[in-house]
């Protein structure tokens, strides 16, 4: 049987893992990062590149500033070469119930209170600010004109990968079935028998973490869940700014750099072959009477990937009582990809073993044996 020996090992090579990597290669350590299928094999791979700083918690609009302020400088922050552009087009949150525009009327103060530049819009205001958005109904939005997404967004996990491959990171595609305490250090077992003896280890496995983590005797509490999303053939006029959110329509929908529309069921949930027809239905009714320019929309091509879901919609960072060397990062919810460089850093530094830190005391798996769960509201 092959042992091999490492420092560090991360589990999964999607956008989490590699910043992770990514920030202990600058910091001079060359961990080896366990991927199954490769680069952006997981939810990754399907994400669709939102980035905002609207969020219901300090601790997440400081997060969001941060990697926003990493994601603006990101070409040269990995020095790539990959078409890396960021559509700053902002997000607007619609509000359609005097109780939803209250709870977005307090996550507004929560985030100018962090610097986050996002206001609150009267119907007219959404009107004048959403390309042809229909006011019936509508009680107000939440606007923040720094949010938006990346056009290309599996180039930017991509570019994560070539800057940690260029500082020092290892790939190594092998499926990890257990990992085992074992002395100061960690034992993984590997598909083909094979076992990789580390000192620390830092498990980034996306939906599969918690089926890693119970290996290990943790009961994570992270779920996986389908979602759905349609998209339209190129659109020459540019016939949707900015980006649209709809809670309690449960819509989503955005216009992209090549014209193509973007649009979800944020309720949609079962079996894509049952009920993706459904799910096209209210998205096209939705459309129709929030933003009627997408009325002749033909949404053509639709795609599924996987959220990990905790119950507070917050990820589990950190370490785990009792259980040295081992780091979680895992349970994004949905927003993985736009905290990603924040995550990363701090992972990295515990690693390292640094201070104590904000992020990885709230988001500790230790909460959910606390009951101290502070859930976040503004989710997609
Ligand atoms: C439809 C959809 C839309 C989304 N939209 C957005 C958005 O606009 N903005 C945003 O910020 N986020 C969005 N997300 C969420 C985002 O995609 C995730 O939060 C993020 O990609 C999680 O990254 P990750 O690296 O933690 O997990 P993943 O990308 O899932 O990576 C985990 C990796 O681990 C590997 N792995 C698993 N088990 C093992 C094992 N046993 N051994 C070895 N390797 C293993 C997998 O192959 C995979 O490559 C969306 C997600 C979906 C599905």
């Amino acid at each position: 049987m092959t042992v091999r020996h490492s420092d560090v090992v991360v589990i999964g090579a999607g956008i989490t893992g590699l910043s992770v990597a990514l920030h202990l290669a600058e910091a001079g350590i060359k961990p080896l990062v366990l991927e199954r299928e490769g680069v952006a094999a997981g939810a990754s791979g399907v994400q669709p590149g939102g980035v905002r700083q609207q969020w219901s918690t300090p601790l997440n609009c400081r997060l969001a500033r941060e990697s926003a302020a990493f994601f603006a400088d990101l070409p040269s922050r990995l020095d790539s070469t990959l078409p890396l552009g960021f559509s700053q087009c902002g997000y607007a949150f619609l509000a359609h119930s005097e109780e939803r525009l209250a709870q977005l009327a307090d996550a507004v103060l929560i985030q100018n209170a962090a610097g986050v530049p996002s206001t609150l819009l009267s119907p007219d205001e959404a009107a004048a600010t959403v390309t042809g958005l229909a006011t019936d109904g509508l009680a107000g939005a939440s606007w923040c004109g720094e949010d938006g997404y990346f056009d290309r967004p599996q180039s930017v996990v991509e570019a994560f990968a070539q800057a940690a491959w260029a500082r020092g990171a290892e790939l190594q595609v092998a499926d990890v079935v257990s990992i085992s305490p074992d002395g100061d250090g960690w034992t993984l077992t590997l598909r083909d028998g094979s076992s990789i003896v580390t000192e620390r280890v830092v498990l980034a496995a996306g939906c599969d973490t918690a089926a890693l983590a119970a290996t290990a005797g943790i009961d994570l509490p992270i779920e996986r869940e389908a979602r759905h999303l349609f998209y339209s053939e190129p659109i020459a006029d540019r016939i949707l700014e900015p980006l649209v959110v709809a809670p309690e329509r449960h819509f989503a929908a955005k216009q992209l750099a090549d014209g193509r529309i973007l649009a979800s069921d944020l309720a949609a949930t079962g079996d894509p072959d049952a009920g993706r027809a459904e799910w096209l239905g209210h998205v096209r009714r939705v459309a129709t009477d929030l933003l009627p320019r997408l009325t002749y929309v033909s949404f053509s091509i639709s795609v599924t990937g996987f959220y990990d879901v905790t119950p507070d919609n917050q990820p589990v960072l950190g370490s785990v009582d009792g259980l040295p060397g081992l780091y979680l990062a895992a349970g994004f919810s949905g927003h993985g990809f736009m905290l990603a460089p924040a995550v990363g850093r701090r992972i990295a530094e515990a690693v390292l073993g640094g201070v104590a830190d904000d992020a990885l005391e709230e988001f500790s798996y230790a909460r959910f044996a606390r009951g101290a769960l502070q859930r976040e509201l503004v989710t997609v």
